[in-house]
């Protein structure tokens, strides 16, 4: 071993450079990582490889410089590019420039085993460290090295891969050192885009516009270099931040507080940390204050004076993009329960670590008109600050949802600035708007990837029509044969992936066998393989509302692994002999092959239970030879269930939805909430059982790194919602463990019998109390911890859906392992990942956040589905007729009735159980204005246009977050006194039952959003009578229902009473004319709208005007845009098909 002296110069914080002086090791044994290695055995056999290795397969590989590390990392970071030898030369070179970012990129691209890509270190070897010359620079030797490097590559393979150095600073001398006779060329990115990439244009466009980021940049830099002040904020009230050494020291003498900054999702103008455990949470208001962090930046904060302190607000926002991210704010503040205490209030002093991510947004409107190369742009998620891009032609971008991310953000700059990454499509277009989901939650960066790669479909088993995959005899011999048992799985209508099937039957004695069967997806996706790199990458299917993102390849996640009816399918089983009370007496684990007898839809299964001999879609024989055991299995099922709830099993309650998509023309036919049938509970309860018994036996294989599925219990504070929800209701819910809250929850069921929807929201809210459920390596916790509160179980894991689910691959592979013993019949290393106590907690760390992407993913697009619902139903045809771009077409109404799910200082949440939708209800406006509509006031004979017609100047009290009253002063109130039945206060508790109109605040640079306006208490809706209170007993509840009409009536009719109701008041009381709402007096403006309509269309020229609105009571605003992009997301309905979810509901 040779020692050498490396010597490096570092910049220190201070700005002043010092020498170091590295003693190097040289060694003659650092491996190439490659599998074309010559040598026996392979050099890389003898170490511990961390990175996949670069295959044989490629005949190409790269080395970028530090010109292309340092500034073209994002091109490097695009999974097209393959096999990237990272040298030790950059990276020390990144780390010792403090370039920390960059440098853990470049890590994590080598560290993704999708990427072949290694890191050489070529200073420590031999053969290709290079020192320093006199004089030299240290670009000039790192160049050489990288050559030598190069050259060490082409000799040691024997010349079998060309190598490709990637550069852009190189020069002509440089070059003419590299003889062109050794395989190794020198290219530009643009030169090695086009040769090899030629029509990839989301490469060549992210290229482009990262050589105009970083022109940008230069020039910036060169501007500050020149002017004297560099401090100097421009106005934009922001502060350099401190020097890192005085935030370390702050931080740690506890003058300063460092956390993941937060913005509220429902009040973006207010963020903050989580501090220690005295100060709790820490909040900062304001951009100033927020100095340029941005949601997820790790920052340092400084306290403010006490006297600057303020409390979090407890409106509902009036921004429409800000409302719907309500509910997860919930999760956010810690108690759930807004309080107008004032908490610590401060700024930013400096940023520890940025999360900067791709961002969706899109052009700022107007901005492609205005002359220069720079535009700001507004990301989709409201929470992230504007991003100022250079972009050479505005006008392609405009009406496009574009990724950007940032790159800077100086101190002097109101905006951070970013680059334009590539576009995803129109506007509101259905296919961008889902591209645009799955980007946000990090489910697809990169479109090409939603396939799988050519090597992961290579490792496939062949199964076509003319070669029909056969089970192999061999291996049938190792399984047990259950296929003359009678085997059946129960699944939503349609479902293609098949995880689980069931087999029961009685066995004499009162013995039950009873078997849950799980395809044996291990059996077909190896350890490491490409497809399991993938799949784990992925970590679960995403399931969207109309369309799903498999984890596995189709050929097993709908053919092989899925388990068909009548085909042969190897399966992981778990065999139990119960006894007549479904006590367990014996339990089997392991490999078997089935026969499904039959693929059972939920309903039809329901059917049998019920009773049915013959039940649609299935014959007559199946029927009658299925019957008994579904009927079996229910019974023997509401046993374990009965015993597992007594243990303190909860039953929650999700507001799921499902959609049904009209077959023809497209377009939604219904929103259907989930219809809760007996027989999901016993599918379930058999999931649940055998998730059980595996987590207990995997555990006992490995005792440090199972991998089990925890449920923490909730944090206290966070039933206070629920509690005081509860006690308005009279009744009072004891949450001092899982099962003393079931009592309490069944009790609330009991005596509310006659208000379902009230006991549903009950369930919702404690389900929203509930901690997140989360995978963990058995190793990480101690044993008393690993209980799943929710389940009520101590041990679980999820071992069901291994097609859709990673975790469970990983489990099958430790039950087998258990199974097998000691000794894995494979004699790769995985035994060695299964048994790696860390490496399990890191993937079940990454599987965790990849389900809670993929969970808001499918929240978001069922938002959408929402939105678009509501779309469909208050489009006014006559906007339709005019070729779909009249905006000032009047929506149509759509009215439903809600339950008030929560008060806030100036209105109230409703949630319609029939679709799923929640939504505020305003009464106060921003500008204060406090105002209610007629229709709420009348106790009876409320008439069709009553809703329209809205008395200002109200007073409102909300002492209580469980009612809101409005009081109508009587001057408003002299105005109706022709209406008899006039209430001058009305009051509105949590769980009233409210009409309401649902109504979509439309948007181009966010997504449309669903608000509700008030029609009144729904007398109707509301049980005369509910047990456990006597308090709202006292309401009225004489009023004539309202009468439905068909959309377009209604709307005729609604205009003609509107005008003449206006026309009355006017005269009756002039004065009251500022108190007319916006729909009133836009009765009367909606013929001068016409006639300028009428008259632009003529004049052809005139770009059209914003609609003005008299009383903005909710700031819609119509941007101008061309307004057919609003319909594009109706039209293109037709081109997606319907996937059925197969998600369980609880676990
Ligand atoms: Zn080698």
């Amino acid at each position: 071993m040779l020692r050498k002296e490396n010597v490096h110069f570092r910049k220190t914080n201070k700005n002043t450079v010092v020498k170091r002086v590295r003693e190097v090791y040289l060694r003659n044994d650092i491996p190439c990582l490659s599998t074309q290695c010559p040598k026996e055995p392979p050099c890389h056999e003898a170490v511990k490889v961390e990175s996949s290795l670069l295959s044989a397969e490629q005949d190409y590989y790269l080395i970028p410089d530090y010109s292309v590390a340092l500034r073209y990392v994002e091109l490097l970071e695009q999974e097209e590019l393959t096999h990237i030898i990272f040298t030790e030369t950059i990276l020390q070179r990144l780390q010792s420039e403090d370039k920390s970012r960059t440098y853990k990129s470049l890590r994590q691209v080598a560290k993704d085993p999708r990427r072949r890509s290694v890191v050489f270190s070529n200073e420590h070897c031999k053969e290709t460290n290079v020192l320093r010359e006199p004089e030299e620079s240290i670009e000039h030797r790192d160049w050489r090295a990288l050559v030598q490097t190069a050259a060490w590559y082409r000799r040691h393979l024997h010349g079998c891969a060309n190598i490709i150095l990637l550069s852009e600073e190189f020069n002509q001398e440089d070059v003419l050192r590299i003889d062109d006779t050794t395989g190794i060329k020198v290219m530009s990115l643009k030169e090695y885009l086009t040769q090899f990439w030629p029509r990839t244009a989301v490469l060549h466009e992210l290229l482009t516009s990262l050589k105009e980021a970083i022109l940008e940049e230069d020039l910036e830099n060169k501007t500050q270099g020149s002017t004297t002040s560099k401090k100097a904020s421009g106005g934009t009230g922001y502060q350099e931040y401190k020097p890192l050494s005085e935030l370390e020291a702050g931080v740690k003498s506890e003058r300063f507080f460092q956390g993941v900054m937060r913005v509220r999702a429902n009040h973006r103008d207010q963020a903050f940390i989580r501090g220690d455990a005295n100060i709790g949470e820490i909040v900062i208001v304001g951009s100033e204050h927020r100095n340029r962090a941005v949601h997820g930046d790790v920052v340092v904060v400084e306290l403010l004076n006490k006297s600057s302190w303020v409390a979090p607000s407890t409106h509902i926002s009036y921004n429409p993009e800000e409302v719907h991210a309500a509910a997860e704010d919930e999760e956010e503040s810690s108690s759930g329960v807004r309080t107008r205490e004032v908490k610590p209030t401060g700024r930013v002093v400096g940023i520890m670590s940025r999360n900067w991510q791709p961002y969706v947004a899109t052009l700022q409107e107007g901005s492609e008109k205005e002359a220069g190369s720079f535009h700001l742009v507004l990301p989709l998620n409201p929470i992230i600050p504007k991003i100022r891009i250079r972009h050479h032609d505005a006008k392609v971008l405009a009406n496009q949802r574009i990724v950007v991310r940032i790159d800077s953000w100086p101190v002097n700059s109101q905006y951070p600035n970013g680059h334009y990454v590539r576009s995803i499509g129109p506007a509101h277009d259905l296919d961008t708007e889902i591209s645009a989901i799955l980007i946000e939650h990090g489910i697809s960066v990169s479109q090409t990837t939603q396939g799988f790669s050519e090597g992961s479909l290579k490792e496939m088993p062949i199964n076509t029509p003319e070669r029909p995959w056969v089970a192999d005899p061999a291996e049938l011999s190792r399984r047990r044969d259950l296929r003359n048992h009678i085997v059946f799985s129960i699944d939503p209508p349609n479902c293609q992936d098949i995880d689980d099937a069931i087999s029961i039957k009685e066995i004499g004695n009162g013995q039950i066998e009873f078997g849950v069967h799980i395809a044996d997806v291990s059996y077909f996706v190896k350890e490491n393989s490409l497809t399991d790199l993938e799949a784990r990458a992925r970590g679960t299917t995403v399931y969207l509302s109309d369309r799903r993102f498999d984890m596995l390849p189709k050929v097993l996640s709908e053919q092989l692994c899925s388990l068909r009816h009548h085909v042969d399918r190897y399966a992981m089983s778990v065999m139990w002999t119960l006894d007549s009370e479904a006590n367990v007496l014996t339990t089997w684990y392991g490999r078997s092959v089935i026969r499904s007898a039959c693929e059972m839809e939920y309903e039809q299964a329901q059917g049998l239970l019920n009773g049915k001999d013959v039940v649609p879609g299935l014959d007559a024989k199946i029927c009658k030879q299925l019957k008994p055991s579904v009927v079996l299995l229910a019974k023997t099922m509401r046993k374990v269930r009965a015993r597992r709830m007594a243990k303190g099993g909860l039953e929650l309650e999700s507001s799921e939805v499902k959609f049904k998509f009209k077959e023809e023309g497209g377009g939604i036919s219904d929103i259907l909430p989930k219809q809760p049938l007996e027989v999901h509970q016993i599918i379930e309860e058999a999931m649940v059982m055998a998730n059980g018994y595996v987590a207990q036996r995997i555990y006992q294989g490995f005792r440090e790194s199972a991998m089990l599925r925890h449920h923490p219990p909730p944090i206290e504070s966070h039933f206070k919602m629920l509690l005081r929800a509860a006690e308005s209701r009279g009744f009072s819910i004891d949450t001092t463990s899982n099962l003393a809250l079931a009592n309490s929850l069944r009790e609330c069921a009991a005596k509310s019998e006659n208000d379902i929807e009230f006991v549903k929201l009950l369930k919702t809210m404690a389900t929203m109390a509930m901690s997140e459920a989360s995978y963990i390596s058995s190793g990480s916790m101690e044993v008393s911890k690993y209980a799943h509160y929710g389940l009520a179980l101590d041990f679980y894991t999820h071992f069901t859906s291994p097609i859709r689910r990673y975790a469970d691959l990983v489990v099958h592979r430790q039950l087998m392992s258990c199974l097998l013993g000691s000794t894995p019949q494979t004699t790769d290393n995985s035994s060695d990942f299964l048994r790696n106590g860390l490496k399990m907690e890191q993937v079940a760390g990454h599987l965790n956040y990849k389900n809670r992407e993929s969970k808001l993913a499918q929240k978001d697009s069922t938002e959408l589905f929402q939105t678009l619902y509501v779309l469909q139903k208050t489009r006014n045809p006559a906007a339709v007729e005019n070729g779909g771009n009249d905006p000032e077409a009047e929506d149509l109404p759509f009215i439903e009735t809600g339950i008030v799910s929560e008060i806030r200082e100036n209105g109230f949440f409703v949630f319609v159980p029939r679709f799923g939708i929640r939504g505020p209800v305003y009464l106060k406006e921003k500008s204060g204005e406090i105002s209610i509509p007629l229709s709420a006031l009348k106790q009876s004979s409320a008439g069709e246009s009553d809703h329209l017609v809205t008395i200002s100047g109200c007073e409102m009290d909300t002492d209580s977050m469980t009612q809101i009253s409005v009081k109508v002063p009587p001057q408003a109130l002299r105005a109706h006194a022709s209406s008899p039945n006039v209430l001058s206060l009305v009051q509105f508790r949590l769980f009233d039952k409210v009409k309401v109109a649902l109504r979509l605040k439309k948007s181009l640079a966010h997504r449309h959003t669903i608000y509700m306006t008030l029609i009144g208490l729904d007398h109707q809706a509301t049980p005369a009578a509910v047990s456990g209170t006597g308090k709202i007993g006292s309401r009225t509840t004489t009023v004539a229902p309202m009468k439905s009409h068909s959309g377009r009536l209604f709307k005729k009719a609604g205009e003609q009473l509107q005008q003449d109701e206006v026309k009355r008041i006017a005269q009756q009381d002039p004065s009251l004319a500022p108190l007319l709402q916006r729909d009133l007096i836009q009765g009367i403006q909606e013929g001068q709208q016409q006639q300028q309509q009428q008259q632009q269309k003529k004049g052809g020229k005139n770009s059209r005007k914003q609609q003005q609105r008299v009383v903005d009571l909710e700031e819609v605003y119509y941007q101008s845009r061309p307004e057919s992009s609003l319909y594009n997301l109706i039209e293109s309905f037709d081109r997606f098909r319907i996937v059925e979810s197969n998600e369980s509901p609880s676990s």
